[in-house]
């Protein structure tokens, strides 16, 4: 662990991947990368090398099963609703979602604008039908979320689609959304397993795996037997859910290995952090160090998002200059901290502490960013 004496330097002392900020693919477990690398050789139990297993294997079925029993547990999954793996990422889900319950069926579906995601979800779901941006954040630089005033849900609609946490604004809901009696469709891609939620109020939740779950490659959908009788029956079997439900999410060759750092992921979360209340408590007090640092810098770091609806998943901050910000990236790099440049439509900085993420890595962080904020403050003008 670096101290902020080691971090300029001995860098080479340091284990990245504990010091991984990027925005996804993001951190995963000590643990897990152990119990990952040890499978690629071969598989405790059995002969073979995790990327060479079969995913017609009991073995995998078993690990099919394991994953999907963890996130059960985790967040109470309701019996009457498939927990479903994918692939295609989040991406896909912004069209299959549409696809399956707007297409065709006269009715509209209800958007919220609150950042880069959401704005993509909108523009594939307008390929399919009609939709209603309920509320855009993009005039204000999607600097905040929609206040429960600003909002008038309307009951007839299709599905109401919103992202629980844009990951390239660094903006979180707090609260839920919608009205009851209109299905919730909403993307978690981003925090998903980083809290606990009441499954039982969306129609259907989705979340890709590269971020608090696991590598790429597939995308878990939580979804309600009921919206799966809403389904079209003509669509191509690989973008109907019920094909996915049916098979047990294995249809087609599944991607093995990313679902199986998933499972490990969800052992590590209930085995080792002990489930989704203690994660949340860990990922508070991560993001509470890293945004006093910002609040205590005397605006050397600015905060791009208003303090009500900071995200505890991504922290997006601006430098005083574009100057400063390539040499806070450069020096972060020196010093054994990655993936800190913002996204490339927003600039800056943006550090993501997801799941694996640990407290001591923030402490680093924020260690990191006292000392630079010292060190340059007197070159501003
Ligand atoms: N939704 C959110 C909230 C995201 O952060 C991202 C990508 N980071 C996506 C969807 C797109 O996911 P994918 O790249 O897996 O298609």
């Amino acid at each position: 662990m670096p101290t902020s004496r080691t971090y300029l330097s001995s860098p080479t002392t340091l284990n990245a991947n504990c010091f991984n900020f990027s925005g996804g693919p993001g951190a995963l477990p000590e643990s897990v990368l152990k119990e990952t690398q040890r499978a690629i050789r071969q598989v405790p139990g059995q002969e073979l090398s995790v990327l060479g297993m079969s995913h017609r294997s009991p073995w995998f079925r078993n690990v099919v099963d394991e994953a999907e029993a963890n996130i059960r547990e985790l967040l109470r999954v309701p019996a009457d609703y498939r927990v479903l793996f994918l692939q295609g990422g989040g991406t896909l889900q912004f069209s299959m979602v549409p696809i399956s319950f707007l297409r065709g069926t006269g009715r509209v579906a209800e958007y919220l604008h609150t950042g880069y995601w959401s704005g993509k979800a909108i523009d594939e779901a307008r390929r399919e039908g009609q939709v209603r941006v309920l509320w855009s954040g993009e005039n204000g630089g999607f600097r905040h979320l929609p206040g429960e005033d600003e909002l008038r849900f309307d009951s007839k609609a299709a599905y109401l689609h919103y992202v629980a946490n844009e990951t390239v604004e660094g903006l979180q809901f707090h609260r839920l959304q919608g009205v009851e009696g209109v299905p919730r469709i909403c993307d978690m891609s981003s925090d998903f397993l980083s809290r606990p939620f009441d499954v039982s109020r969306f129609g259907m939740v989705y979340a890709h795996a590269q971020k608090n779950l696991g590598p790429a490659g597939v995308t878990v959908v939580l979804v309600h037997d009921d919206m799966l009788r809403r389904i079209p029956d003509n669509l191509p079997s690989m973008l109907d859910y019920r094909t996915h439900a049916e098979a047990g999410s294995i249809y087609n060759t599944a991607p093995v290995f990313a679902i199986y750092v998933t499972m490990l992921v969800t052992r590590w979360l209930r085995e080792e952090i002990g489930g989704v209340e203690q994660m949340q408590v860990v990922n508070a007090a991560k993001a509470a160090r890293l945004y006093a640092t910002i609040d205590q810098s005397d605006g050397f770091y600015r905060g791009h998002a208003a303090s009500k609806d900071r995200s505890l998943m991504n922290v997006a901050f601006r430098l005083p200059s574009e100057e400063l910000e390539k040499k806070f990236l450069e020096l972060a790099k020196i010093a054994g901290f990655h993936g800190l440049a913002g996204h490339r439509s927003l600039g800056g900085v943006r550090a993501s502490i997801y799941n694996a993420v640990t407290l001591e890595a923030v402490e680093s962080l924020c260690e990191f960013m006292e000392f630079f904020g010292n060190s340059h403050r007197a070159e501003i003008v």
